[in-house]
C-alpha cells in the first residue's frame, strides 16, 4: 500500500518505508468515515474579535477518546495483520496515542498494553484501563517509555510494538485535514500541534493535494522544543521535554516525520506554556471549548502571528485536560 512515490513537496522516500500518498489518506479517509463523524469546523465571531482575523476551530476533541489521535487508532485496527491481532499489542504514549490504541485494540477483539511515562496526567491513565488496555508505569520520559515497550515486545509470545509514528497511524491522523480541505478549501493557513509530528504530516500530504495555496505551520511549546530543533537543524535532536502540554511532551525528533516536515510546513513557532494556557482559556471564554494543553497550542501559535489575515483554521486536537490544567484556567 505504500508503494507510489511521495506526493509531499520534495519527499520522495523514508528511512525504512517507502512514501505516503494522498491515494493512501483517501483510502483511509474511507475508513475512518465508517466509524466516526466528521468533527465540526466552527467560526467564533468573538475569538474572531480576538484574534482578528476569521478563525475556524477544528473540534477534534469531540472524537471518541478527546483526540484526534483516535483517527489513527481506527485506521490502524482495519489495517492490523493477523500477527498483530493474534499477539497483541504494545506501545508508549502520554496518554491520547495510548487511548487511540486501547480504542483500536477493542475494535480489533484483541489485547494492548501501554507504557506511560511519569509525566502523563492520571485522566489520561485513567482513560486508557477504562478502555480495556493495561497501564505499565515506567520511566519519567516519553523516550524511557519507549523503550520499554520495545522490551515488552521482545521474544516469544510478546505483543506487537507499535510505533507511535506508524504509517497506519499517520495515515489515519491525515483524515482530520482531508476533512478540514473538504470543508474549507479557500483557508491561508492551519496551524497544527506538533509533539512527534503525524499530525502535521498528515496536513502536509492532505494540503498537497487539496489546497496548495494553504500554509500549515507548525507549533511546539518552547518547553519540548526537539522537534521544533530538529526541523531547524535537519537532523535528530533530543532535548529534554519540560512542558505541561502532555500531548507535546516529546523529547526527540523523529526519523519517521522529520523528512516530510522539513518538506512541507511552511513555518514552525515555538509558543511558552503561559501563552497555551492563554490559548486555553480563550478556546474556553470565546469558544466554548475545553481544550487541553496541546489541543490550545495552535491557538496559541496564530496568536503570537503579526497581523493574521484571511481565514485561518487552528486544530483543537484535544480535549483531555487534567485536574491541572482545569485548575490553571479557573486561576487567571
Ligand atoms: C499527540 C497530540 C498532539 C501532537 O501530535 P503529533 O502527531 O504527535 O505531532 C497534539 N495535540 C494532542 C491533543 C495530542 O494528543
Amino acid at each position: 500500500m505504500y508503494v507510489q512515490p511521495g506526493i509531499v513537496r520534495g519527499v520522495t522516500s523514508m528511512d525504512d518505508q517507502t512514501a505516503l500518498t494522498f491515494a493512501d489518506v483517501l483510502t483511509a479517509g474511507e475508513i475512518v468515515a465508517g466509524e466516526v463523524a466528521a468533527t465540526p469546523l466552527v467560526d467564533h465571531p468573538l475569538l474572531d474579535r480576538v484574534v482578528g482575523t476569521e478563525v475556524l476551530v477544528k473540534h477534534e476533541h469531540v472524537l471518541p477518546t478527546g483526540s484526534f489521535k483516535v483517527r489513527g487508532g481506527v485506521h490502524l485496527a482495519a489495517r492490523l495483520t493477523d500477527a498483530e491481532r493474534a499477539s497483541g499489542l504494545v506501545t508508549c504514549s502520554t496518554g491520547n496515542h495510548a487511548q487511540s490504541v486501547a480504542y483500536a485494540a477493542r475494535l480489533a477483539g484483541c489485547h494492548a498494553t501501554v507504557v506511560m511515562p511519569s509525566c502523563a496526567p492520571q485522566v489520561k491513565r485513567d482513560a486508557v484501563v477504562a478502555l480495556g488496555a493495561t497501564v505499565v508505569s515506567h520511566g519519567e520520559s516519553l523516550g524511557e517509555a519507549a523503550a520499554h515497550a520495545r522490551v515488552l515486545a521482545t521474544g516469544p509470545a510478546t505483543p506487537s510494538y507499535v510505533d507511535t509514528t506508524d504509517p497506519r497511524i499517520v495515515l489515519g491522523h491525515a483524515t482530520a485535514y482531508l476533512e478540514l480541505f473538504r470543508q474549507a478549501p479557500d483557508l491561508v493557513a492551519v496551524y497544527v500541534p506538533i509533539g512527534s509530528g503525524t499530525g502535521a504530516v498528515g496536513a502536509c500530504l492532505a494540503r498537497d493535494a487539496l489546497a496548495p495555496g494553504c500554509r500549515v505551520i507548525g507549533v511546539q511549546s518552547s518547553a519540548a522544543p526537539a522537534a521544533w530543533r530538529s526541523w531547524r537543524s535537519g537532523r535528530i535532536e533530543s532535548v529534554a521535554s519540560a512542558t505541561r502540554a502532555s500531548g507535546l511532551a516529546t523529547s526527540s525528533g523523529y526519523p519517521a516525520t522529520l523528512p516530510y516536515l522539513r518538506a512541507g510546513l511552511d513555518d514552525f513557532v515555538l509558543v511558552s506554556d503561559d501563552a497555551i494556557d492563554r490559548a486555553a482559556r480563550l478556546l474556553a471564554s470565546h469558544a466554548g471549548t475545553l481544550a487541553e494543553g496541546a489541543g490550545a497550542a495552535a491557538l496559541a501559535g496564530l496568536l503570537a502571528a503579526d497581523s493574521p489575515t484571511g481565514r485561518v483554521a487552528v486544530m483543537c486536537t484535544g480535549g483531555n485536560a487534567s485536574a491541572d490544567e482545569i485548575a490553571r484556567l479557573a486561576a487567571a
